[in-house]
């Protein structure tokens, strides 16, 4: 019995048993997998998931081992046609703290793994789910394992399980979608000698298609990525010799080898959606809820967001908040899958016709945008989102990721971060003044109170000094507000503090 089973330990199930862990919840997490994948997929971690990441306790981590800023150089054949970094759109703007990070996901993984680890969690290797049946109280799970079947009684099961979710088949969710016949893509994990590793190699050409070679931080490996030609109906299987054929035909370095290969991959491109996230007590998330175009780097991130923001809300419903709450997984993350697929295949077909054109640095481009970076990701319809008033213009709204700054700790003068008070399970009430403290000491556990001011002389617990308003100007306060933020750090409200009697006008959105 468990309150909570995980299936797939990929860097969907793990994000969410994180989160579970560290808000003491029952959970366990199963894979069918011996251990866990090598192969190196997703690079990219979007500016929004390591937010997600710094409030998950592995940021530094990820800093550590990943790289910012890799510089992509195009050529023509041989030839070096330009080098440069994309520019990492949004990401230069005031609270937003990180810019895209490229580490490859067995490596954010094992980093993920470490974390449970320390929070008390574990995985249990080989053990394959083959049937889910909800019976209104409870799910019964029977899994095979190395040492025959067993079964599980779980309050929760999430599928976390994949493209090929057996979960979703089970519940008889359908995924609906198409499925790109003449995007094809050898791919493949290789070591090379003679290319430099400080930037991405890539080559174009309306008569080969696309190469890429990416180094991936932390190892002595490249990340090999070569388009099949649309007219090849039969493409042959990957292969040492070929990856090695197609260097020597698409990029003509002569003094370039490919010395050896951890993976080799074909990979054709499905763009699909579940018709629901839920079934009763059954959830997916990731992979299994939604399948798209790698083009933009959306996949693993995606996957992750879907589980931070199921954490919190299954943690609530266990701890006795109204299971209603559970219905705003699929009202909220749906609709964001379904701009992921329009976005992400969208931009595989600018890359494909960039191609066309040869021109490389349109490609590149195309591969990027506001959106990729997750940051954009609102909830402005939710049922938690307590909308403004028409008459309010402020920048910043409910529904919105609730953005970085800094302010003074009084006394110390340390530095302290929004993200700083924002970091845990609870919920967050942010209050802010020039000068007049708002009265907000009744509302306490799971919120965290904290008064932000301009009043140099303020001093407390709870307190923050925002000496040259940076914080105001981020959140885009204009007069005394008070502003609640979710435990995934959206904004559930925001409203003014009335001067004359300090009471918020309306704070409908309360934790209950
Ligand atoms: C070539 C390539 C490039 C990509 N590039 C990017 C990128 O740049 N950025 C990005 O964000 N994403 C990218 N992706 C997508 C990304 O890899 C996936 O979106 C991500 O792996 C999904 O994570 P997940 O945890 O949902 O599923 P998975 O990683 O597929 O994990 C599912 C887990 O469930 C386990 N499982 C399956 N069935 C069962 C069962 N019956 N019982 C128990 N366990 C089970 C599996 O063993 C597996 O470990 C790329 C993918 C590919 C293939």
């Amino acid at each position: 019995m468990t309150d909570v089973l995980i299936v797939g330990a990929g860097p969907t199930g793990l994000a969410l048993a994180c989160d579970l862990a560290r808000r003491g919840i029952d959970c366990r997490v199963v894979d069918q997998a011996q251990g866990p994948g090598t192969a190196s997929r997703a690079k990219t971690i979007q500016p929004r998931t390591l937010e997600v990441a710094d409030d998950l306790g592995v940021i530094d981590r990820v800093l550590e081992l990943g790289a910012v800023h890799v510089p992509t150089r195009h050529y023509d054949r041989g030839r070096v046609i330009s080098e440069a970094v994309e520019a990492a759109i949004g990401t230069s703007e005031p609270g937003v703290p990180y810019a895209p990070v490229w580490l490859s996901q067995p490596m954010f993984e094992q980093i993920l793994r470490d974390r449970l680890t320390e929070l008390g969690g574990r995985i249990t290797w080989g053990t394959a789910v083959t049937t889910v049946q909800e019976d209104g109280d409870a799910v019964e799970v029977s899994m095979r394992t190395a040492t025959g079947e067993q079964s599980i009684t779980a309050r929760y099961v999430i599928g976390c399980d994949g493209g090929r979710s057996l979960v979703r088949r089970q519940i008889g969710a359908t995924l609906q979608g198409v499925s790109y016949g003449d995007h094809r893509w050898w791919l493949g994990d290789v070591r090379v000698q003679g290319l430099d590793r400080h930037c991405q190699h890539l080559w174009m050409s309306p008569e080969h298609g696309i190469l890429s070679l990416f180094p991936l931080p932390g190892t002595n490996l490249w990340q090999f990525q070569a388009s099949i030609p649309a007219d090849d109906p039969n493409p042959v299987q990957p292969s040492l010799d070929l990856f090695r054929r197609l260097l020597t035909e698409r990029a003509g370095l002569l003094d370039v080898t490919i010395t050896d290969a951890d993976w080799l991959s074909l990979y054709k491109i499905n763009v699909c959606l579940a018709d629901r996230y839920r079934i009763g007590r059954v959830f997916l998330a990731g992979d299994a809820a939604h399948i798209h175009s790698p083009a933009g780097g959306q996949g693993m991130n995606t996957g992750i967001q879907d589980a931070y923001n199921l954490g919190w809300k299954l943690a609530a419903v266990l701890g006795g908040a109204g299971p209603a709450l559970l219905d705003t997984y699929e009202l909220e993350r749906r609709p964001v899958a379904r701009a992921v697929l329009e976005d992400s295949t969208a931009r595989l077909h600018a890359v494909m016709r960039a191609t066309r054109d040869g021109d490389g640095s349109a490609a590149q481009r195309g591969l990027t945008g506001d959106f990729t970076t997750g940051l954009t990701i609102a909830y402005p319809d939710s049922p938690l989102t307590t909308p403004l008033p028409d008459s309010d213009s402020a920048r910043v709204r409910p529904g919105d990721r609730a953005p970085d700054a800094e302010g003074v700790q009084p006394g110390s003068g340390r530095t302290v971060r929004v993200f700083d008070l924002l970091r845990g399970p609870h919920w967050t009430l942010l209050t802010f003044d020039r000068g007049h403290p708002a009265p907000c000491s009744t509302i306490d556990d799971p919120l965290r109170t904290v008064r932000i001011t301009t009043d140099t002389k303020a001093t407390g617990p709870g307190v923050v000094l925002d000496t040259d308003g940076q914080i105001h100007r981020v959140y885009d306060i204009r007069e005394d507000s008070a502003v609640l933020i979710r435990p995934d750090n959206y904004i559930a409200t925001r409203s003014p503090i009335r001067p004359d009697t300090h009471q918020m006008t309306t704070c409908t959105a309360q934790p209950s």
